[in-house]
């Protein structure tokens, strides 16, 4: 069965937590939508400060829904699905945003994964990368091989951690001190919510994650960011009419049957009907299909929104 792609934006935005490598293609202006965006000119010198040319990931109050890609997971590394739970937890209440766990990473908001960062370019020392992807969507990737994700950094609380070093002689040990790794996941969360680092070491968005400064805690300055670009905006009861792939009301639902060439511009309307759009930008629908007929939804302009192959 093959399958339309789904239009997506391109990566265009990674920041490291060790690394300060950031490259920022600004949006064009009808894809911002309700999301907070930064007034022009304005200064950013009290310990926040988002992407450059980049507002609010996702619109005030979203349903912002997650996944985490488990499958190259090391069994040293499993229980970091709790310190991501436990991160999001801890962002909420500063955010207005509900985060949902799911089990797709198609449908997701927000992609975490495990990745090989020092083959991905990132360094032997970066633990976490974190970005938005475009509006309404963002990922976060974990070091599979760096020791703050190993599952002894579980949790929030601050430790020290000692290890003996035989190989230096009798006596002598390693001693690592640092905050659980759910300083590592609010941290790259907050760069795919569109934050960038600052050189206020308080915070959590210090390049280091506020370590050892803050103990890996929000300071009042991250604070202060994550209610400005989230919680202090007005929930939308209805998504504004841009081009943006998220917030385009879908107008239309179109039920196709393909051709034979399994090409997506070659196939026969079948139905079409109208959608309405509820309450924040959510539109229901039910419709009857056959197998191997498309279902698509467009909005006013005939910009396809979304479009999947029944199988
Ligand atoms: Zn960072």
């Amino acid at each position: 069965m093959f399958r339309c792609p789904r239009p997506r934006f391109a990566v265009t935005v990674l920041a490291a937590i060790t690394a300060t490598m950031l490259t920022a293609a600004p949006p064009s202006a009808a894809a911002e939508g309700d999301r907070w965006m930064p007034a022009p000119g304005q200064a950013f010198n009290d310990g926040w400060k988002p992407l450059d040319g980049l507002g609010a990931t996702y619109r005030p109050c979203q349903e912002v829904r997650w996944h985490f890609d488990r499958g190259s997971e090391g069994p040293d590394r499993n229980t970091m699905i709790n310190d991501i739970r436990s991160g999001l937890a801890t962002l909420e209440p500063h955010t207005g945003l509900k985060f949902v766990e799911i089990d797709n990473a198609d449908s997701a908001d927000l992609n975490f994964r495990w990745g090989d960062l020092v083959a991905e370019g990132w360094g032997s020392n970066v633990a976490g990368i974190g970005g938005p992807d475009g509006y309404g969507e963002g990922s976060v990737a974990f070091s599979n091989s760096v020791d703050w994700t190993l599952n002894k950094w579980e949790g929030r609380d601050w430790r020290r951690l000692e290890w003996p070093r035989p190989d230096l002689g009798p006596g002598w040990y390693s001693w690592k001190e640092g905050p659980g790794r759910e300083a590592l996941v609010v941290h790259e969360v907050m760069h795919a919510m569109g934050f960038d680092h600052v050189k206020d070491f308080t915070s959590i968005m210090y390049p280091q994650g506020a370590i050892p400064n803050n103990r890996g805690n929000l300071s009042s300055g991250d604070i202060a960011g994550l209610n400005t670009m989230y919680l202090n905006n007005p929930c939308s009861s209805e998504v504004s009419s841009d081009n943006s792939e998220e917030s385009v009301p879908p107008a239309g639902l179109e039920i196709s049957k393909p051709g034979d060439s399994a090409d997506c511009e070659e196939y026969t309307t079948v139905s079409e009907k109208k959608i309405r759009v509820k309450k924040r930008g959510r539109a229901a629908f039910m419709v009857k299909v056959a197998q191997d007929q498309f279902v698509a939804v467009w909005d006013n302009d005939d910009e396809l929104l979304v479009q999947w192959t029944v199988s």
